[in-house]
């Protein structure tokens, strides 16, 4: 796609510090990482949603993401990493092309996911479990 900033790194007219390619998948590192060696895993094709996906991309993608964390993790001695998609304008997304970051973690690095605890009001969560179990 024209305006994408992906698709120009993946057709090789802006540089970027690749990791490694095959014919459908690419990564390479983020720009502006939250940690060093913080890397970017996604298909060549320019996809925006997770959701568009084929499987066969989705297997491939997620499979390289598990390479390059293993990779990432030796390479900066970290013991822990987190596996973020950002899926939509409300979720984070900035490029739309659909990415896995792959984000290496240790003790006290100062990155904080900011993840909360709610509590579900009387019946909610049954409520929702019957209406999203019927979608599955
Ligand atoms: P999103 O918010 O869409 O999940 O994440 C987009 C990511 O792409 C950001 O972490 C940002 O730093 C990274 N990024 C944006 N532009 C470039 C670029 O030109 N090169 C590289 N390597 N990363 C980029
Ligand atoms: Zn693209």
């Amino acid at each position: 796609m024209a305006d994408c900033v992906f698709c120009k790194i993946i057709a090789g007219e802006i540089p970027a510090a690749t990791l490694i390619e095959t014919d459908k998948v690419i990564s390479f590192l983020d720009i502006n990482p939250v940690n060093p060696g913080h890397a970017l895993v996604m298909p060549k094709r320019h996809v925006a949603s997770l959701l568009d996906l084929t499987q066969d991309e989705l297997h491939v993608t997620s499979f390289l993401a598990k390479r390059v964390a293993t990779a990432v993790c030796e390479a900066t001695g970290s013991p822990a990493f987190n596996i973020l998609e950002n899926n939509g304008r409300a979720a984070g997304q900035l490029v739309d092309h659909v990415h896995f970051h792959v984000i290496p973690r240790s003790p006290d690095d100062g990155f904080d996911l900011g993840w909360r605890q709610l509590s579900y009001e009387e019946g909610r969560l049954q409520a929702l479990r019957d209406d999203i179990r019927k979608r599955l």
